[in-house]
């Protein structure tokens, strides 16, 4: 969908690729096989184009991209590395939330080394009880004579294992005896806290863990926002989060799809290229379809995003929540057309499968997400 881009747009997507095809692309098998996480110096130097800190304005140290150029960027690089794009995006949308919600203090204090890429952050919300229902918070803030005392657990968090800070969202109490979600930034140093590494499918190189607060103790400062506020904040994110799924997705489809194109005109059975075969063809016409529809759903979010269009939050959740099924769909033909040796190491196809398999899982479930569009459309709630 070229015609939204812009010769500017263009050139800047070209040279991510270039860098990526010559100084990323070869590590990326050693990396997942061995289930290594991406080098710092790898994520430092996605800075340069833009990677992190791309949505934060100028004057904020990002780079004032729109969410359209951003979420091309976040395509070519989801083509190469999906756990690149995992680590970065979680390091930028705590980087995001520092940015907006954060006070100046801690604005000066973190921004800068995130933004350097010199520091890798992590976004803690989900907990062993609480996926889905996120706003029901149970890991305990209370308040201490310096600040705050964090008791708890948070579940499936990127970059847990690797993080040298983080956002975590608490339960507190309110000024009038209730209690609320806040958001506090904590430090991996800080006694008390921990994480366990968790195993997984796919996207080997971002790692996830489960974080433990044993009486972590944080300083006043570090509450981004107000008292109570933390939930809004989780939610003001939630939105670009999912464009940025939706555009990973995308990267996904795509190389798959060009994976079986390959194949289906190299590989030769009963003496033909087997995409001569129509049931093959009828597989790549599928896979095209599922590719140009995320890509226009993506773009189309995307815009009315960066425009402020009234139901852009339904638009991103519809591009996140077709084009994650479309990166599993994709990238499953492809292993077909690829025959047993897509289901081989041999080939990325089966790195493909296993890395767009969660897509549908983060950023709010897909089952989630239909219920919001349909909520929208029909005026009625499935969960209050
Ligand atoms: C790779 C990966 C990375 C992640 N990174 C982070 C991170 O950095 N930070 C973070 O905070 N979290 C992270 N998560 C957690 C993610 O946000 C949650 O897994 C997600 O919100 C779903 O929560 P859950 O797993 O507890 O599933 P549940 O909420 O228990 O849902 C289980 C199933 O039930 C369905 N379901 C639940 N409620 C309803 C309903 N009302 N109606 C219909 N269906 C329903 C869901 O769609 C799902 O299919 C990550 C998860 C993964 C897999």
């Amino acid at each position: 969908m070229d015609f939204l881009l812009d010769a500017t747009q263009i050139a800047l997507k070209d040279s991510l690729r270039r860098y990526l095809e010559a100084e990323v692309a070869p590590i990326v098998h050693s990396h997942e096989s061995d289930k290594t996480p991406v080098p710092r110096p790898v994520v430092a130097a996605m800075r340069d184009f833009g990677l992190i800190g791309g949505l934060l304005p100028e004057a904020d140290g990002g780079f004032g991209l729109s969410m359209t150029t951003y979420g091309m960027l976040i395509t070519e690089v989801a083509r190469v590395w999906p756990s690149l794009r995992g680590t970065l995006s979680v390091s930028n949308l705590t980087a995001s939330v520092l940015a907006g919600s954060g006070s100046p203090v801690l604005r000066e204090k973190y921004l800068p080394r995130i933004l350097r890429g010199e520091t890798i952050a992590c976004f803690a919300l989900s907990e062993p009880n609480i996926g889905s229902d996120a706003a029901n918070v149970q890991t305990r803030a209370e308040r201490t004579s310096s600040g705050w005392r964090i008791n708890g657990r948070k579940l499936y968090i990127t970059n847990g294992p690797v993080c040298d800070l983080g956002i975590v969202f608490v339960n507190t109490p309110l000024a009038d005896g209730t209690r609320g979600v806040s958001c506090l930034v904590f430090e991996s140093g800080m006694p008390g806290f921990s994480c366990t590494p968790l195993g997984k499918m796919g996207m080997h190189s971002c790692s996830l863990g489960e974080l433990l607060f044993d009486d972590v103790e944080v300083p006043a400062e570090n509450l981004v926002g107000r008292i109570g506020g933390g939930f809004s904040i989780a939610k003001k994110y939630l939105n670009i989060g999912r464009s940025i799924v939706g555009f990973a997705s995308l990267g996904i489809a795509e190389v798959a799809l060009e994976a079986a194109i390959r194949f289906a005109k190299d590989r030769v059975q009963f003496g033909r290229p087997i995409g001569s075969f129509q049931l093959v063809q009828q597989m790549v016409a599928e896979m095209m379809t599922h590719v140009e529809t995320s890509r226009l759903l993506c773009y189309r979010a995307a815009d009315a995003l960066d425009r402020d269009l009234p139901g852009n939050q339904i638009l991103c959740a519809m591009a996140k929540r077709y084009a994650s099924d479309a990166a599993l769909r994709v990238s499953e033909l492809s292993l077909q057309v690829h025959g047993g040796a897509g289901y081989t190491t041999l080939f990325p196809v089966e790195r493909y499968y296993r890395d767009a398999r969660h897509l549908s899982i983060g950023e709010g479930t897909n089952q989630i997400l239909g219920m919001l569009m349909a909520q929208a459309e029909l005026g009625l709630s499935a969960l209050r």
